[in-house]
Order: C-alpha cells, then structure tokens, then sequence
C-alpha cells in the first residue's frame, strides 16, 4: 500500500468515527399527547398519525385514556417519510385528576382502580392520596421502560405543588398544552403551570417542562376545540428512534414550543446560549395552528429571558442570539417570547428550554 492509500484510509476512519457527533446536532420535531377515535378524539388514528406526517413531525405518541398503542397496530400513511416514527405511549387516566403520559413503555400501564387489577389491591389504592396516584404511576412506567409526564396539573382540581414535589423520580411535567380547558396560565384555584415549574425548581426537583397538543378536535379547526400543532417539542438526538428519543428527552436535551423555534441552545461550564431562529419561527407561526396567549401589553418582535430561583429573570436580551454567564445560580432555564400586535391584543408565542444546574456542570 502506498502511502497517500493509507492517508485516504486514515481520513475515512476519522470521518466516520466523527459522523454520530454531527448527526448529535439534528433536532427532532414531536407531538407526546394526542387523542383518536380509538379513544375520545374525533378522527381515525390513520388519519390523524397522516396529518402530523404531512405536517413534518418526526415522531408522535398516541396516548390514549388508558388503552396501550404500540406503533405496530397503527397504520401508517401510503410512502412514509424515512424520518417519522411512532413512539408506544398511552395516557394513564386516574381518578383525582391525575393524568400522565407514559412515553416508550413495553406494555399497557394500569391505573388504580383498573379491572385488570385484583380486586384487594383497587380497595387499597381508593385511600391514595394525588401524590401517591402520580407515584404509582411513574414506578408503574419506569418498571415498562418508559418515562412519565404529568400532564396538564392546572386541570380541574388538578396537582399543587406539594402534590408534585412529594413524588420521586418525576421528572417532567406538562409545562405548556394546546387544550383549551386545562389553564395553562392559571385561574383562581391555581398559580401558572410555569410558575408551579419554578417552585419545584426552586425547592430542588429536578423537572423539566414539556409542550404537548392533547389533541382531540381534527375537524373543526375554532377555539375551544383542542385542534393538533398548537404545542411541541423539539429534540436533540444523534439518530431517529423511539429509544434514542426517549432518551435525549430524559437527559434533558430538549425545548418545548408553542410557536418559537431556535438554532441553537448550548451550555458548558461557564454559559448558557440561545440562537433565535426567525425565519423558522415565522414559518411555524404563520400557520396559525396555535391558540397564543393574548395579552394587553408586551414588546413586539422577540424576546429572551434567562429566568433563575423562584422564576426571577435574571437578564432580558431582544437581540436574535444571547449568552447568560453562570454565576452561582442554583438553576438557569431560558424562554423565548415572539409577540406580535393584532386587533384581540398582544398575542405572544414562546419557546422554554430546559434547566441547567451550573454546580453540576
Ligand atoms: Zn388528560
Ligand atoms: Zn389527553
């Protein structure tokens, strides 16, 4: 062999052992929460699975009212993008309003008072507290492979943040949904899921904040109905598969969105930095899939703010790119705000990163 062969060799080597690095930088479109006929949403699940294919989603959940879905029993669209997955799921529906999506699981999880369980135990579980029923069910998905998220606390009588913090191992609850019934910003039985989000920050909860549809109108496309591509996450993972996905979610190499899409997010020892990307953010916004927050005030075009302890913002940036310096915080996460005026007042579109904890870097 002579030696510009053995060149060539040695750079092909060191580029295909560089590649999975590269392909680390892919972000992943999904959707964790939705509803079919199969349970109480209004289109066949073919359809809907088709319309977030045609939409570019990269991977959906289908998690319906305790009924397991594995991706094998679902149709998928004539020629499918190679880049669309399903991912297992279900949504475990408890009394107490307790509701959690359990994301990849091996099989079907049971919630307390489920038939399938003998009838001893259903006695015993009728005395669980909110927090034992959210305990349950995160042991219950964890022993299936899967991870849970608390869906939508600000529903009904919902889960305080005692409730949440009492239970081990959650690590992620639904920060923001498209459904219009489960008060994303509050109401006068609850504070704003995001300020709940901090609390448990606060308190030392490792958590992170999930955008999810809870789709379960397809047809009539108005507020109330809970239509699809109103909320979404976006994640970093170096290839497309349900466990690759699942676990670039449970590392927290993610962000949740509700309209705003970003270049970049890094964080090392010292900094945590955020790149806007306009012409994508624009493009998702335009399509006008989502309900936005309707304010009376706020600047327009966008805005970054780090936010630390007990949700204090600790440095506001309009600039399309901005770097927070690490100093002592005990947790720093990242949102950004796109607001635009319109006749029904500010209306306001966000993308929320995850917390970094700089004494762990
Ligand atoms: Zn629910
Ligand atoms: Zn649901």
């Amino acid at each position: 062999m002579n030696r510009l062969f053995i060149w060539v060799l040695f750079l092909l080597f060191m580029i295909s052992c560089q590649s999975p690095r590269a392909q680390r930088q892919t972000w992943y479109k999904g959707n964790t929460h939705c509803h079919t006929l199969v349970g109480d949403g209004d289109m066949h699940p073919f359809q809907v699975v088709e319309w977030y294919h045609d939409q570019g989603y990269h991977f959906l959940v289908l998690s319906e009212h305790n009924t397991f879905i594995t991706p094998d029993t679902v149709q998928l669209p004539d020629n499918p993008r190679e880049d669309f997955i399903l991912i297992p799921g279900e949504e475990v529906t408890d009394r107490k309003h307790v509701h959690t999506t359990a994301m990849n699981i091996s099989g079907y999880v049971p919630y307390s008072n489920d038939p399938a369980l003998p009838e001893t135990m259903r006695e015993q579980n009728e005395s669980l507290s909110k927090s034992e029923l959210l305990q349950m069910h995160v042991d219950s998905v964890r022993s299936r492979g899967g991870i849970t998220f608390l869906n939508h606390p600000n529903w009904r009588s919902g889960l305080q943040v005692e409730d949440i913090h009492a239970v081990s191992d959650l690590r992620f609850l639904e920060l923001y949904s498209g459904h219009s019934a489960v008060n994303n910003w509050g109401n006068e039985n609850h504070i704003s899921v995001e300020e709940k989000w901090d609390e448990l920050l606060s308190r030392g909860h490792t958590i992170y904040g999930i955008a999810a549809d809870d789709a379960h109108d397809y047809y009539e496309w108005q507020q109330p109905e809970c239509n699809p591509g109103r909320a979404w996450i976006m994640v970093q993972s170096d290839v497309l598969s349900a466990d690759a996905i699942t676990q670039s979610v449970a590392e927290g190499r993610f962000y949740s969105s509700s309209g705003v899409i970003l270049e970049q997010v890094t964080v090392d020892e010292t900094q945590y930095r955020v790149k806007i990307d306009t012409a994508q953010s624009r493009k998702e916004i335009e399509k006008l899939l989502f309900a936005p927050r309707l304010d009376r005030d706020g600047q327009e075009g966008f805005t970054i703010d780090f936010i630390g302890d007990n949700g204090r913002v600790l440095e506001t940036s309009h600039s399309l790119e901005a770097v927070f310096q690490f100093d002592r915080e005990k947790y720093v996460r990242c949102r950004v705000t796109f607001a635009r005026q319109t006749p029904k007042g500010v209306a306001k579109y966000f993308c929320w990163t995850q917390p970094v904890w700089p004494d762990r870097l």
